[in-house]
């Protein structure tokens, strides 16, 4: 893409409002705009992470036989009356409306019941399962505070999946297929190093607990213990001896973090599919309970802490993964430009993605140029100037390393090598 297309502006300045480092960072960089507090859209660049982020998530989900769907965002109150999840003593960050006739309705904040009343249609037999269906969609909730950014929306993308199982060891062995494609996607992302499974509090329906996948951000707003040994924590809000010992974990092997909540898996028994009448028949005849489980990604709070976690003094770091762009060109001086106009053919032509700044000069100077490459957080900087090509060379710098000096390849291969 063509730095000169592109709509998207960059700051110098912040917002006085933003008080979050994510927040302010993408804001200036021109990836999202604030709508309000815990509302925010994504601007090109912004989305471009955005979607490689439920790329990744997606593949995942889909290698262990995940299947997509995109349910509503408007639901009907009678499903949570089956559940009784409707009444603000329960659930109380609901934002809720009503039909001109008065009829109730929900903005989706979670989607255990409106999937457990669609498999009504189509599970009823032992040979209708296993079954894991998810989606990717904009979840809304009435948060009491929203000011860390992409950390905590009102509005957020989430990734949610439900597993629906004939029997406690069947919903077992999908649970923890799940936990190892949650540990793939952290991989992914760059952020596997220091982000961890975590003993938590399973909610109302269970006594077993729920695992958090907790990612090292002094912004989080969890608090856990580590292990770091055994790459285990435990959340602050069951942290007791009898918990502890439970998990076989020792206080003194424990380093106290903040962190913030990038998935959870839950075991919910058959809570759900008993509310709404959802079982199966199994090879005898005789009717059986259904074993659910609902496993989330937090995608844009994913996106913040990515920000939040890997950003310097001059501005984001972008995983390659999830980088808008691979390679930020920079031509400088009249030779300069019109090499990195060819050597940009050349990288589309590569099929390498390459946000060329082709803005003259008068308009942004070499040096605005460097730092919005640095702000942006784009992997690698290359640098073609009369300098560089007076050595029949370019100036290749990944995002926090040194530059160095590299000969002009013509060569695709080649030129992907560069980016090694
Ligand atoms: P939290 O304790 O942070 O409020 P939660 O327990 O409410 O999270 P779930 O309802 O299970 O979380 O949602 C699944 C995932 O969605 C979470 O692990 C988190 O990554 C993300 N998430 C939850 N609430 C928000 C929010 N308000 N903004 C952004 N992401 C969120
Ligand atoms: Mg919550």
């Amino acid at each position: 893409m063509q730095r000169s297309k592109l709509f998207t502006k960059t700051s110098k300045t912040t917002s006085a409002d933003e008080v979050a480092k994510n927040a302010q960072l993408l804001a200036r960089a021109g990836f999202i705009h604030k709508e309000m507090a815990g509302v925010y859209a994504y601007l090109p660049l912004g989305l471009r992470v955005l979607e490689k982020i439920k790329t990744i998530v997606r593949e995942e989900m889909n290698a262990i036989g995940g299947q997509e769907v995109a349910l509503t965002a408007l639901q009907p109150r009678e499903l949570f009356d089956k559940t009784n999840r409707w009444d603000d003593s329960v659930v109380d960050n609901w934002f809720k409306t009503k039909l001109k006739n008065d009829t109730e309705l929900g903005l989706g904040l979670t989607h255990e019941e409106p999937i457990t009343n669609i498999l009504l249609e189509h599970v009823s037999s032992y040979k209708d399962l296993p079954i894991s269906v998810y989606q990717i969609q904009n979840k809304f909730r009435n948060e009491l505070r929203a000011k860390s950014g992409l950390l905590r929306g009102r509005e957020f993308v989430m990734k949610d999946m439900y597993s629906f199982a004939r029997t406690q060891a069947e919903h077992d062995e999908i649970y923890e297929q799940i936990a190892a494609a949650y540990h793939k996607v952290y991989q992914r992302l760059g952020i596997g190093d220091i982000t961890f499974r975590t003993k938590a509090d399973g909610g109302y329906f269970t006594d077993k607990n729920s695992d958090e996948y907790q990612t090292l951000s002094a912004a989080g707003e969890d608090t856990i213990y580590l292990d770091p040994a055994k790459k285990l924590a435990i959340n602050k809000e069951i942290y007791t001896d009898e918990n502890l010992a439970k998990l076989g974990l020792n206080k003194s092997d424990l380093v106290e973090q903040k962190s913030s909540e990038v998935g959870n898996i839950f075991p919910l028994e058959s809570k759900y599919p008993d509310a709404l009448d959802l079982y199966y028949t199994d090879e005898t005849g005789q009717k059986q309970h259904i074993i659910m489980g609902c496993y989330g990604i937090g995608i844009s709070r994913l996106m913040g802490v990515l920000a939040e976690v890997f950003a310097d003094d001059q501005g984001l770091v972008w995983p390659t993964a999830v980088a808008p762009f691979q390679v930020y060109l920079i031509g400088i001086g009249d030779q300069g430009e019109a090499e990195a106009a060819e050597l940009y053919t050349k990288f589309v032509q590569a099929g390498i993605e390459v946000l060329w700044d082709d803005r003259d000069s008068k308009t942004a100077r070499p040096g605005e140029k460097l730092a919005d490459a640095d702000l942006m957080g784009i992997p690698y900087r290359i640098v073609v100037s009369d300098k560089t090509l007076e050595q029949g060379s370019i100036e290749v710098k990944p995002r926090t390393g040194e530059p160095k000096l590299v000969k002009i390849e013509s060569d695709p291969k080649n030129l992907q090598e560069l980016l090694t």
